[in-house]
C-alpha cells in the first residue's frame, strides 16, 4: 500500500473497502496484492482499506495475508475456522468493512482491480451499486461458459425481480446497500440476487474477464450446484412449486372432458386420481412457499429516499 494512504484523512475523504475472499490462493495472492497496491492509489478525496477473508485455507494463504497486514496498516484480515464457501466469505468481508462503499473482488485477478477507481467515480456521481459486466470470459471451459450463460437467463426468468446478466459479485456497493445486506437474516444468502432484490439504482462497467492468474478454480462442481440451488431457492419464485398445481388442474379438466365421452370414460378415473394427487401436492407447495418467504424474513420494502419537512412541527393546512 502506498505510504501516503496512512496519513490522517481529511473529514471529506471517503473510505473505500476492498474485500477479497480467499481460499487456498497461495499461488496468486502475492501478485494480487501487488496489483491492488498499484491500482488503488489514493485519489482526491478517496482512500482505501483492503480486507482479506481467508475462507479456511489449508495452504500458506493465511501466512501471506499476515505479512500483508504487517506491511501496511491499510490491510486488515479475518480467518474463518473452516471453509464456509465464497458467499459466506463475501458476507464476512462486508460485515468487517468500515468503508463508505465496499468493493467485492476475487483474489485470482480475474476481476481487474484497475477498474475500481472508475467504479468509485460512478459511485460519486450518485450510483449506489456499480457492477462489472463481463463482455467476454477468457480461459474458461466450454461447460463453465455455457452453464453461466444459461444460469443468469433462467434465474432472470424465474426471479420476481430482474437479474443482471453476466455479472458476478465483482461490484461496488454503497454503505446503505451493505448495511441492508448484512442485516438480512437469510440462512442461504445469494448476494447477487439479494442486491437485485434490494433494487437500488445500478450501473455497470463492462470488462473482459481474463483467465485466472495462477492456481486452479476453487469453485468445484458441488460448490457451483450449491450456489445455483441457493440462487433459485432465494429468488422468490414460486414457479417450480406451482407446476403440480398446473398439471393437477389440467389433468382434472381433461378427466372431466373424457368422462363425458363414451370412449374416454374408462381412462377418466385414473387421470382424475392423478390430477387430484398433483393438485394436493401443489397446495402443499403453496404453503411451503409461504413458509420459505416467512423464513427468509426479508423486509416487505426498501426505502430509496425520504423527504422530510424543512419546517419543524409543520402540518398541512386544513
Ligand atoms: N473462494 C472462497 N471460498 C470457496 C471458494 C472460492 O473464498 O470456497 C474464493 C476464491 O479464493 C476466489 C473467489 O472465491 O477469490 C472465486 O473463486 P474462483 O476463482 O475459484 O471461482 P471461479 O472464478 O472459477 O468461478
Ligand atoms: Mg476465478
Amino acid at each position: 500500500m502506498p505510504a501516503s494512504q496512512t496519513g490522517t484523512p481529511s473529514p471529506t475523504t471517503r473510505l473505500i473497502s476492498v474485500v477479497l475472499p480467499c481460499y487456498n490462493e497461495e499461488a496468486v495472492l502475492g501478485r494480487t496484492h501487488d496489483r491492488i497496491a498499484r491500482a488503488l492509489r489514493p485519489a482526491e478525496g478517496v482512500r482505501y482499506e483492503v480486507i482479506y477473508v481467508d475462507d479456511g485455507s489449508a495452504d500458506a494463504t493465511w501466512n501471506l495475508i499476515r505479512t500483508f497486514t504487517r506491511e501496511s496498516p491499510m490491510v486488515r484480515a479475518v480467518r474463518f475456522s473452516r471453509n464456509f464457501g465464497h458467499q459466506a466469505a463475501c458476507l464476512g468481508g462486508l460485515k468487517e468493512a468500515r468503508g463508505d462503499a465496499v468493493v467485492l473482488l476475487d483474489a485470482d485477478l480475474q476481476d481487474p482491480p484497475e477498474i475500481i477507481p472508475e467504479m468509485v467515480s460512478r459511485w460519486r456521481q450518485g450510483w449506489r451499486v456499480v457492477s462489472a459486466r463481463r463482455t467476454a470470459r477468457h480461459g474458461e471451459t466450454a461447460f463453465k461458459n455455457l452453464s453461466a450463460f444459461a444460469f443468469y437467463r433462467l434465474l432472470d426468468r424465474l426471479s420476481d425481480h430482474p437479474v443482471a446478466f453476466d455479472t458476478g459479485d465483482f461490484r461496488l456497493l454503497d454503505r446503505e446497500v451493505v448495511d441492508l445486506l448484512t442485516g438480512l437474516t437469510d440462512r442461504e444468502l445469494f448476494l447477487r440476487g439479494a442486491v437485485s432484490w434490494a433494487g437500488f439504482p445500478e450501473t455497470a462497467i463492462e470488462y473482459q474477464r481474463e483467465p485466472r492468474a495462477a492456481g486452479a478454480s476453487k469453485y468445484t462442481l458441488p460448490k457451483m450446484l450449491s450456489l445455483s440451488r441457493s440462487a433459485f431457492l432465494t429468488s422468490g419464485s414460486a414457479l417450480p412449486l406451482r407446476i403440480p398445481l398446473c398439471t393437477g388442474s389440467v389433468s382434472l379438466a381433461g378427466a372431466l372432458v373424457m368422462a363425458l365421452t363414451r370412449r374416454g370414460r374408462p381412462k377418466a378415473l385414473p387421470l382424475a386420481l392423478f390430477g387430484a394427487q398433483s393438485l394436493a401436492v401443489g397446495v402443499v407447495g403453496e404453503y411451503l412457499h409461504a413458509v420459505l418467504r416467512q423464513g427468509q424474513s426479508r423486509p416487505a420494502y426498501v426505502i430509496r429516499e425520504r423527504i422530510r419537512s424543512t419546517i419543524p412541527g409543520a402540518v398541512l393546512a386544513s
